[in-house]
């Protein structure tokens, strides 16, 4: 064996106990770090033959890179949709990479690793109220989770016209409907081969809504003249959180033969709490759901599931058969996870999100939600309040987006935001909402409270004054 190797082997006890001090003291005071920090310039470093072993290597990390972590899972992190980690789920990612399991299938002897995974799964399901007839597995990241679910919306086209297209490549177009899609369906489509130009777009709801205008739904589908179609639909834009009504696209889905996809990714939660459930309503009878676990789940990188109709197993096992291996045994003898999504090897994604489901149960989330909630609410009044700011948008559910009242300034926004993220108090991120440029605030971290709103509402006064 490898010296250094031996000897970080023998001392892994002493190793592990000061990441434990490390990480305890940045877990604790989080709220401390700064939020944006000057760009480090690319390293021109290049490997050693002899290394130095695991305790100097964090010494030069902490030397190094240490100072250099933003605190994008703290509390005043608002940009994007970030969400940060909850201590159960910190300790079951901790141990997902001691443990080291790869879930595959429930038959193999030895890794029952699946099991937990479809534990978690159900457990989830029972979180967001949806019923036992969905199956589902976890992938990297809502990305992944759009990719998955369409890529069986794919197959199902197909199948439509007696085609496989998974065997024999895609031969005709495929319609996709959709009226604010988030980008990384339309960069599934791109992945898929089905076109990302290939999108028909529904319009929306009037009033300041960016949901599908139902109507237009329906006359865009009779355009199609019953050729089946994808529809990709919301659970929660990504600006201003709004939501399809799922009710109405059911009724469609009775009438007319689509597959129906709803990306949750964040908004998902809304169902975690009986103020905001009915924003879903109905959603349950979609063909597939994208939920990520890493934004309001409040577990680390990198996690998200998918949600899809048992009824379409087969179709999901003819997108992702992995048969060309003969040591992975017969695909139709057992169920294997390296035949029912992308990747073939995975780490144990879902053992964060179990320990945090088991530790908090559906009243940890309903409280987690609930309060995401009210800081977005906070936020808010203190814009309806301030003379230069106005929303673009009311808030819906956990996201806040705004802009400088006075339109002749609203070129300043990227200025503003840079005065803003630039103490590293808070971090926000900008957007466009109906061609005006704004600022977007996402609330999903379960540690944001109100010293933090104060905090936030400050800076954003601090930022105005420089842009004056
Ligand atoms: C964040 C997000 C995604 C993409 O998720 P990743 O985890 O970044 O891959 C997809 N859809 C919606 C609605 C999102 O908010």
């Amino acid at each position: 064996m490898n010296k250094l190797l031996e000897k970080d082997f023998n001392s892994f006890d002493k190793l592990l106990h000061k990441i434990a001090e490390q990480g305890t003291e940045y877990f604790k005071n989080v709220d401390l770090e700064k939020t944006s920090l000057p760009v480090l310039k690319t390293s021109k470093k290049i490997l050693n033959n002899e290394g130095i072993g695991g305790l100097k290597t964090l010494k030069l990390f902490n030397e190094k890179f240490r100072h250099t972590i933003v605190a994008s899972s703290g509390p005043r992190y608002l940009g994007y949709v970030v969400g940060g980690t909850t201590p159960a789920a910190v300790i079951g990612d901790w141990l997902t990479t001691i443990y080291d399991q790869n879930p595959q299938t429930t038959t193999a002897q030895g890794d029952v690793s699946v099991q937990i995974e479809q534990e978690t799964i159900k457990l989830l399901l029972n979180l967001f109220h949806l019923p036992n007839n969905f199956l589902g597995g976890f992938v990297s990241g809502a990305t992944m989770s759009n990719f998955t679910c369409l890529a069986v919306a794919r197959q199902w086209i197909g199948k439509q016209e007696g085609k496989d297209f998974a065997k024999n490549g895609i031969t005709s177009t495929i319609n996709v409907l959709s009226a604010v899609p988030h980008s990384s369906a339309i960069k599934s489509l791109s992945m898929l081969g089905i076109g990302s130009a290939n999108v028909i777009k529904i319009k929306i709801e009037e009033g300041n809504r960016e949901s599908i205008n139902i109507n237009d739904l329906e006359v865009k589908i009779k355009t199609l003249n019953n050729k089946p179609f994808i529809l990709i639909s919301s659970a929660g834009t990504v600006n201003s959180a709004d939501f399809d009504n799922f009710e109405a696209i059911n009724a469609l889905h009775k009438k007319y033969n689509f597959w129906w996809h709803i990306d949750g990714a964040f908004g998902a939660f809304a169902s975690c709490s009986p103020k905001y459930r009915h924003l879903v309503k109905g959603w349950e009878n979609a063909d597939s759901i994208t939920i990520d676990c890493h934004k309001w789940l409040n577990v680390p990188y990198d996690s998200a599931v998918f949600f899809v109709k048992e009824k379409h197993n087969l179709l999901q096992l003819e997108t992702f058969q992995n048969s060309n291996a003969p040591y992975l045994g017969d695909p139709s003898e057992n169920f294997n996870y390296l035949n029912f999504l992308p990747e073939n090897s995975r780490r144990l994604r879902a053992l964060p999100a179990w320990f945090s489901l088991i530790a908090y149960g559906k009243d940890g989330y309903k409280d987690i939600v609930e309060n995401s909630v009210n800081m977005a609410q906070k936020l808010e009044e203190f814009i309806l309040q301030n003379e230069e700011l106005t929303l673009l948008t009311p808030t819906r559910l956990n996201n806040v987006c705004f802009s400088l009242k006075d339109k002749n300034k609203q070129d300043k926004i990227p200025l503003f935001i840079t005065e803003l993220n630039k103490e590293g108090k808070v971090y926000m991120t900008p957007t466009v909402y109906r061609n005006t440029k704004g600022v977007r605030a996402s609330f999903v971290n379960w540690r944001t409270n109100e010293k933090d709103i104060l905090i936030i509402t400050k800076e954003i006064e601090k930022a105005l004054k420089y842009i004056k």
